[in-house]
């Protein structure tokens, strides 16, 4: 059986109290979900003691000043909306991160589904324990609120609601994914502000805040916006990977036994559903070309990219181990995609287009990034 990566809990201490963040929050970004005081472990509630104290940490810590810059004045709260969905802005100096209850809320739902599951991850925990309970997610769109998700869902016969795993050990890895998921999307927001995303589309189109739904946009703006994106990415990754490529254990997981290429991997698969769920359409690479985000095949194929390069300069000769992560993490998300019959945009692409194609886009919108950062000063990378 292979070892687990529990995630660490943070008590209430955690949470950022900023009266006046708050008041910035809720006027930009919307209201926020209350908070539930006496040590009560709410979904939402966890989720802001987890991203709480990351913001803590990374301001008390000197050692990273390209962060110092954006956790100063930085404030996380959960959006009291029930669609999968995540926001950043800034106001009066603060940089300010949501997420909503519902990409919370869903993505622990979704691996507890898929966990429930005994041919997914199979090496984990004792699958035997779990039996099919769903037949098909056919005519899911997992960004809606959960009520309508469970109604799309069907269930195999005999059961009644979505299941979770039995097994201990594999609910264990269930929430593990989702935190892995979600914090995905945490240091995507937190990568737009570090980056100066919002500055830019602030002063060059007058957006006052970014988020994660697909909008189409004219074709001037959407150009920058989907380089963001893939901007966004690669900082996330960057920085939920990188101590686990320099073989240390990561900020926010306990440690490890089973080893940094485990956990590359299990990260890997866990952000692959990121892209899954978010696009559940049928559409080419092509039609993107105007929308707010890129196709997530390319975003997938940017990490592959932008992380084997990664990895090779955190830990010298692992880029082929970071390469084979990426493929088996994607062939076990590919396959129990097709065990749950999962709609998503990046499966679809890489069963019907090129190679050639799909790293081609990326390429395009990678260089129209770099282009963007050579000509604008307040762009870092
Ligand atoms: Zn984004």
């Amino acid at each position: 059986m292979k070892n687990l990566l529990p995630v660490e809990r943070y008590n209430e201490t955690a949470i950022l109290s900023l009266p006046e963040a708050e008041q910035h929050f809720r006027s930009g970004l919307g209201p926020p979900v209350p908070r539930v005081r006496g040590g009560s472990e709410t979904l939402a509630e966890i989720a802001r003691r987890r991203y709480g104290y990351f913001i803590r940490m990374a301001r008390d810590n000197s050692a990273c000043p390209g962060h110092q810059a954006v956790v100063r004045k930085a404030y996380f709260d959960v959006v009291r909306d029930s669609t999968l969905n995540a926001c950043a802005t800034t106001k009066e100096g603060y940089n300010l991160v949501g997420m909503n209850e519902g990409a919370i809320v869903n993505l622990h739902v979704f691996f507890y589904v898929l966990m429930s599951h005994p041919e997914v991850l199979p090496d984990y925990g004792f699958p035997h324990k779990e039996a099919a309970r769903v037949a098909s997610m056919f005519d899911c769109d997992w960004r809606a609120p959960l009520s309508v998700v469970q109604s799309r869902v069907a269930l195999s016969q005999g059961a009644t609601q979505l299941p979770q795993p039995r097994d201990p050990f594999r609910q264990s890895i269930a929430d593990t994914l989702a935190t892995m998921a979600l914090d995905f999307v945490y240091f995507h927001e937190l990568t737009h502000l570090r980056r100066g995303h919002l500055h830019y589309l602030k002063t060059e189109t007058g957006a006052g805040k970014v988020d994660e739904s697909w909008l189409g946009s004219a074709a001037s703006e959407s150009a920058a916006k989907q380089a963001f994106e893939l901007d966004a990415d690669g900082g996330a990754m960057e920085i939920a990977l990188g101590p686990w490529l320099r073989n240390k254990s990561a900020l926010g997981f306990q440690s490890n036994e089973g080893g940094p290429d485990e956990a590359v991997e299990l990260w890997l698969f866990a952000v692959a559903f990121v892209f899954l769920l978010f696009d559940p359409s049928t559409a080419a690479v092509a039609a993107y070309r105007n929308q707010d985000h890129p196709h997530p095949i390319v975003r997938l194929m940017h990490l592959y990219v932008q992380g084997s390069h990664v990895a090779e300069q955190h830990r010298p000769g692992s880029r082929k181990r970071f390469e084979d992560a990426w493929w088996k993490a994607l062939e076990l998300a590919g396959n129990a995609a097709i065990l749950f019959e999962l709609p998503s945009a990046a499966m679809f692409a890489i069963n019907r287009e090129s190679m050639v194609e799909i790293i081609g886009e990326r390429n395009r919108i990678a260089l129209h990034l770099q282009q963007l950062v050579a000509t604008h000063a307040s762009l870092k990378l």
